[in-house]
């Protein structure tokens, strides 16, 4: 099931996916054709949420290496003429989708953990972690962000509420 969402004051379409990304940055954003104001769920301020741990777990990326292999060596499997009822002209193709699909993720599963590894994830998502801040310290953003919905820490509202009740 696909997730649409339209803008509650002139009707567009504003966002339509299947599966969301995650992304770090802020969620508020303009609608283009009437400037009204939303939320795009796929956007976490890290300031408010937190630096997601499970992104700097090993496991899941020794999980898309096995996976990897495994569809390399399948490809190779079929590379070495098991694919009868084929027609000869394409029966390259589908192992070297295969070998190509496994090298992927084995490579990209390498280059998460080797990120993880020497700390370069943890400087990413602390720069990302700074910039949220630095977001979230202007209040009247914090207030907007809150006001429709997101969820925002209360040290970043507090400053706004106290300078209201200032004598
Ligand atoms: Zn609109």
């Amino acid at each position: 099931m696909s997730y649409v969402l339209k803008c509650a004051s002139c009707g567009k379409k504003l966002l339509e996916y299947d599966t969301p990304v995650r992304k770090f940055g802020s969620p508020l954003k303009e609608c283009k054709k009437c400037g009204a104001r939303y939320i795009d769920p796929r956007y976490h301020e890290l300031a408010a949420e937190g630096i997601p741990e499970e992104d700097f777990k090993i496991p899941p990326y020794i999980f898309l290496i096995v996976i990897g292999v495994l569809i390399i060596w399948r490809g190779i499997y079929l590379f070495s003429g098991h694919m009868l009822g084929t027609p000869e002209e394409v029966r390259w193709l589908l192992p070297t989708v295969f070998l190509v699909f496994g090298i992927v993720l084995v490579i990209g599963g390498i280059l998460e953990i080797l990120s993880v590894k020497s700390g370069r994830k943890m400087n990413k998502f602390n720069r990302l972690y700074e910039e949220s801040c630095k977001r979230l310290e202007n209040p009247s953003y914090a207030l907007t962000l809150h006001s429709m919905g997101y969820k925002v820490p209360e040290q970043y509202l507090g400053g706004v509420y106290n300078e209201g009740n200032r004598e």
